[in-house]
């Protein structure tokens, strides 16, 4: 629809900037399998990211399976329902059962102080999500996690590009992985990435995105195939070079939404934590008492073909595939935020005009 506003956009590089970086490409007929452009963003990323290791992936939900994978974990895993389905179904889909640890009321991420209580024998791993890129508590949870012999493994699908006293995000924990969807504040088209602090898990990842042929005559382990591919890493060479531009946009319009909502009764916003770099990825806006509740409001801005998300709802405890096991009753907090919870229009070149716009229907 032409004048439709939807929750996000996709940042793209000018046609011909992307032209010119595939150009290479049809004169090597080197299409996939790890070749220039997979191995340039990868050291891109590297320095941008600050990490010292990295594997790209053909989307961040496959590095996070690989994850999971490549470190053994066996038995529950901790993690948060208040989430994307990616983040749950990596844990099931490698024979892992979630266990649903509810989150805090000040920025929604992993509540630290009702971990240690889910934690049992059987526990191997805390997979918490700095969820729209807030940062989790990362101090608290990497001294349970020390306690208790568990590894950390953060979804930073979220947190392109944060940093905390000027440390890259993907350095805490023993990985995290990075999305690089279309709707991410970067974007390989579809892509991911994992980081990690054990250079061991760079082989073991290669392996497993291509089919664990570990030489031209072994096959070593049962890999499946999650390279990305060299157009897809193509994007975000051309996307990289923007990316500082682009989060200084989304900063903008942020601004303006925390200037026009931030001191409104009954609308709550995050506040910015201390010491952290933002990406400005998500803003999502909860509905406490409000005059009006979250589902009107969403209608409200529908009928101005305006479509702001219900980020995350149902959650993820309630899914058809999960609620025979578990229910949102065991994580109230979550619950009641997603039931309140609404990601505005957020991309770099919404206009300011649009943002006000919205804006006056909320207060209306
Ligand atoms: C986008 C997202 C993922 C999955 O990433 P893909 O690159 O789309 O596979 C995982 N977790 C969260 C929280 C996400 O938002």
């Amino acid at each position: 629809m032409e004048n439709q506003i939807l929750p996000t956009r996709s940042s793209m590089p000018k046609f011909e900037e992307y032209c010119q970086e595939i150009k290479e490409l049809w004169e090597s007929h080197w299409l996939t399998n790890m070749g220039c452009k997979h191995k340039e963003l990868e050291e891109k990323l590297l320095k941008y990211l600050k990490t010292d290791n990295i594997t790209l992936f053909t989307n961040g939900h496959l590095g996070l399976e690989c994850i999971l994978a490549g470190m053994d974990l066996k038995g529950e895993v901790i993690t948060t329902p208040f989430t994307f389905a990616s983040t749950t179904h990596a844990i099931v889909r490698n024979g892992l059962k979630p266990i649903f640890c509810d989150i805090n009321k000040d920025d929604y991420t992993l509540d630290v102080d009702k971990i240690e209580s889910l934690i049992t024998e059987n526990t191997s791993a805390i997979l918490p999500v700095h969820v729209y890129g807030h940062v989790c508590n990362i101090k608290e949870i990497e001294k349970i996690a020390k306690k208790y012999n568990l590894k950390v493994i953060y979804d930073a699908a979220h947190a392109f590009g944060i940093e905390v006293d000027g440390v890259g995000i993907g350095n805490f924990g023993d990985a995290s992985m990075f999305s690089f969807h279309a709707t991410k504040v970067f974007n390989t088209i579809e892509g991911g990435a994992v980081t990690y602090k054990d250079l061991n898990l760079n082989k073991i990842l290669y392996d497993l995105k291509n089919f664990g042929i570990t030489g031209p005559e072994t096959i070593d382990y049962v890999g499946g195939n999650a390279k990305m591919n060299e157009f897809q890493a193509a994007m975000g060479i051309c996307n990289l070079r923007h990316v500082d531009n682009e989060i200084l946009k989304r900063k903008k319009i942020v601004d303006r939404y925390k200037e026009r909502l931030g001191n409104t009764k009954g609308i709550k916003l995050v506040k910015s934590q201390d010491g952290v770099k933002e990406n400005y990825s998500y803003f999502p806006v909860v509905f406490e008492d409000y005059k009006y509740t979250r589902d009107e409001i969403f209608e409200k801005l529908k009928e101005k073909n305006i479509m702001a998300r219900k980020y995350f709802y149902p959650l993820i405890n309630d899914f058809g595939c999960y609620k025979d096991e578990h229910s949102s009753d065991e994580t109230p907090v979550a619950s009641y935020i997603a039931s309140r919870v609404l990601t505005l229009p957020l991309y770099s070149d919404l206009d300011l005009e649009k943002v006000d716009e919205i804006c006056d229907i909320i207060l209306k």
